[in-house]
Order: C-alpha cells, then structure tokens, then sequence
C-alpha cells in the first residue's frame, strides 16, 4: 500500500532536510532545493504490510497556495513542523494545520506535531510548556527532532504509517 505525507511548515524549519535525512540518510547543511514539488519513497513494513511511504516535498512554496493545495489534496498524512528556533514558525502552526484540513476535505488524516532542530534547544524561541500546550489544543502528538543529530526522525513517520495501517 502507499501512502502520500505532506510536511508543511513554514520556510527553513528544515521539511526538505527532513525527507533528505529519512529517505537517503543524509545531511547537507545547504542542501539546494528544487523547484517544483519533489517526492522520495520510504518503503516500510507495518503490521506485516509493506507500505510506501510517498514524502512530497513542496520546497520553498510555502506560499503559492495554488501549487501547493493540490498536494495537499492528496494527503493521506501530515507532519506540521516548525523549528526550535523561530517563534513565527511556532505561531504559523496552526494556519499550516488548518491549510492541510481544508483540502482534505474534512476527512481527519493522521497528523503530527514536529517540533525540530532540538539539538539548538540553547537557541530556542519556545518554551515546553507553550509547545504542549499547542499540542494539546490541537490534539497533535508532539515529536522532538534534529534532522542534524538524527533524533527521532524514524518515529515521526512510523508513527504515521501505523496510525494511517491501524485506521483503514
Ligand atoms: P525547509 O525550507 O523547511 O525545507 O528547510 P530546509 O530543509 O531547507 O532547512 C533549512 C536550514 O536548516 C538548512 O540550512 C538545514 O541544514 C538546517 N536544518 C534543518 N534541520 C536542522 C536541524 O535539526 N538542526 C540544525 N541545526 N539545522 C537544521
């Protein structure tokens, strides 16, 4: 089975290095981008499914809202990201969740909450308690990530591949 994940976000809380990081285990520090919308595949196996997981990477399209909400259209799950250290993507969270809910037409998708570059958390723009509390409100699970240290980066995507398997 495959399933397609959007990861929306403001620009530069790392969405293409995270794709980058799962698919082919890697770390560019200026990893150019491509315009135009990307995929990579994860192939992985999920209560004894093999599932493909099909990460779009809508890279530095954040606004044109015309590109992008086709995409998010075809969504069957979402990982909202923002970054440790910049309070406007933390603020942005909310409008990015509710982009990705209009297309999809009400239909719930499983979505997280990412909260990334944690290995800056000295730099960080966020409190927890500001952080959980988003979540709460929004009923997301949070995960704590570096795409640079490589944390938890596995976990946001098994755990959305087996909340997408445990629903259908
Ligand atoms: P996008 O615009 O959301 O796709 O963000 P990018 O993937 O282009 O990342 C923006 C910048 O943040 C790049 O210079 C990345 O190398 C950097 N970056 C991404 N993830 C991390 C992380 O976990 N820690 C640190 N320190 N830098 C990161």
């Amino acid at each position: 089975m495959q399933v397609v994940v959007v990861i929306v976000g403001n620009g530069a809380v790392g969405k293409s290095s995270m794709i980058q990081r799962y698919c082919r285990g890697v770390f560019t520090k200026g990893y150019k981008k491509t315009i135009g919308v990307d995929f990579l595949e994860k192939p992985l196996r999920i209560l004894s499914q093999d599932v493909r997981l099909m990460l779009w990477d809508t890279a530095g399209q954040e606004e044109f809202d015309a590109i992008t909400k086709a995409y998010y259209r075809g969504a069957q799950a979402c990982v909202v990201a923002f970054s440790t250290t910049d309070r406007a993507s933390f603020q942005a969270v909310k409008k990015w969740r509710k982009k990705v809910e209009d297309e999809c037409g009400g239909s719930s998708i499983p979505m997280v909450l990412v909260q990334n570059k944690i290995d800056l958390m000295h730099q960080s723009a966020v409190t927890n308690e500001e952080v959980e509390a988003l979540a709460q409100e929004c009923n997301m699970r949070i995960y704590r990530t570096s795409v640079k240290e490589d944390i938890n980066i596995c976990n946001v995507f098994q755990h959305l591949a087996e909340n997408y398997v445990n629903q259908i």
